[in-house]
């Protein structure tokens, strides 16, 4: 390493200078914290990369603390990617009503936890466990910061200390590293594998749970698909076992859906509804996958049960705010009153067919055309995503760009960093696709003009 490319990194106090000479910053001490760090980021690119111009290196900083100012990541991008469920890209967008509850909530007070007859305090949950029983005919429900904090707490909740009997195939990882042993353990139960990879019976957990002591947990295999030679046990089926030993059955539902998914043509996906109807004991699900929500974790069961998990010391530490209510509560309107499909954008999508993909995808190529900018249209296949209908997808209709010279690697990374809203597209083999289906309608003008900004000549 060089040490006289390190020595003439420019003092903090030079950088603090420059900051607010360009007007970047409020006050001085704030410009020292912002010189201190841009001082770390350029030392540490010029001992990475021995070939970067100091002055290259120094401007390149100034203006990502520029960009920090000025723009943040949470802005709104369009999803092209024919993902539906797009975890790296923040699941589920909510209905129109739902960003306006939620966003009326952020902005006020809201009658969250007293009672407005009588003005005393009450429970934060009622109107939405009265919504999910009008929805499922669960007793009660308990919202939490995501499903992942829904299983951890119902088992730190009701199985401390127990044995907990899961079948061999469903002790899996569900991404990031959250192992369902792990979490296990981490809530102080005991992981009782049962049966067999490729296939479990219901007496193999009736042999694990005859002991007492125990309980029985179902998990959705949301991300992968066992095929071939295997069996695994009806939910009424463990219902009988749990019966028979007495003890609880709990399920991981994963994505958790209202509607029969079978309606778009896809497999069906089992529902919270049919959870409920086979006398699951507790059963959790994610609010931002299927159901179309913003991101929450949803616990419904037997009333004592939930009562049980919302009183342990863990659901404090979990529990959700304000807005993600409004946001949990609204989106359930719409499917009491029946118009999810038309509302819930997720349901929405999985709603439309080829053709009319296809026609919107026309109407955007002749756009582009008008605009100089050669696209195709081809088909193609979407994916829900998200850990749901595992190897289950639907037709998908997309925009091909062809750009002469510009490869389109290097097309899908401008439009990343299109502005004033960048798109996320998907490459297959050397080709940039703009898969129509995830992309509300309602941003059909927008991608028209990104598309345009990064191709025109
Ligand atoms: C997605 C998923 C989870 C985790 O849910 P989060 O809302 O992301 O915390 C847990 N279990 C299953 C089966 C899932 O599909």
């Amino acid at each position: 390493m060089n040490q006289d490319r390190l020595r003439a990194i420019p003092s903090v106090t030079t950088l603090s200078d420059l900051l607010q000479a360009k007007g970047i910053t409020a006050s001085v001490e704030q410009a020292t914290l912002i010189a201190r760090s841009i001082q770390e980021s350029i030392r540490a690119n010029l001992i990475r990369d021995s070939a970067i111009p100091i002055n290259v290196e120094i401007d390149r900083q100034i203006a990502a603390i520029e960009s920090l100012f000025e723009r943040s990541r949470f802005t709104q991008v369009v999803n092209a990617t024919g993902i539906l469920v797009h975890t790296n890209l923040g699941r589920a967008p909510v209905s129109e009503e739902t960003a306006r509850a939620m966003q009326e909530a952020a902005l006020g007070a809201v009658a969250l936890e007293i009672e407005p007859e009588s003005g005393r305090r009450g429970g934060r949950m009622r109107e939405i466990s009265r919504l999910f029983r009008l929805l499922t005919g669960a007793q009660a429900a308990l919202v939490v910061n995501n499903n992942a904090a829904a299983i951890l707490l119902t088992l730190s909740a009701l199985a401390a200390g127990k044995r907990v009997a899961i079948s061999r195939a469903e002790a899996v990882e569900i991404g990031g590293g959250f192992r369902i042993p792990d979490v296990l353990e981490q809530s102080g139960a005991t992981l009782v594998e049962v049966g067999t990879t490729n296939r479990t019976y219901a007496s193999d957990y009736a042999k694990a749970v005859s002991a007492g002591n125990a309980l029985v947990l179902k998990v959705h295999s949301s991300n992968f698909a066992i095929s071939g030679f295997v069996a695994d046990p009806t939910l009424h089926e463990l219902r009988d076992v749990a019966n028979e030993s007495g003890v609880l059955l709990i399920e991981d539902l994963g994505s958790g859906t209202l509607i029969d998914t079978a309606r778009s043509g896809m497999d069906h996906e089992p529902t919270i509804q049919e959870s409920v109807e086979a006398g699951v004991d507790v059963v959790t699900f994610s609010g931002d996958k299927l159901l179309g929500g913003p991101q929450a974790g949803i616990i419904l069961g037997k009333k004592e049960l939930v009562d049980r998990i919302a009183a342990a010391p863990l659901a404090r530490a979990v529990r959700a705010d304000k807005t993600t209510l409004a946001g949990i509560a609204t989106t359930l309107r719409h499917y009491l009153r029946g118009d999810a499909e038309t509302s819930v954008p997720i349901i929405r999508m999985m709603s439309w067919g080829r053709q009319e993909l296809h026609r919107r995808a026309e109407h955007i190529a002749t756009q582009l055309e008008i605009l100089g900018c050669t696209s195709g249209i081809v088909e193609t296949t979407n994916y829900v995503g998200g850990g749901s209908l595992p190897g289950q997808s639907l037709p998908g209709i997309a925009l091909e760009l062809q750009h002469g010279t510009v490869r389109a690697d290097d097309l899908a990374k401008r439009l990343r960093l299109a502005q004033p809203t960048a798109v996320y597209g998907r490459i297959e083999r050397d080709r940039l696709l703009i898969e129509m289906r995830t992309v509300l309608p309602k941003d059909d003008d927008v991608l028209v003009r990104a598309i345009a900004g990064v191709m025109s000549p």
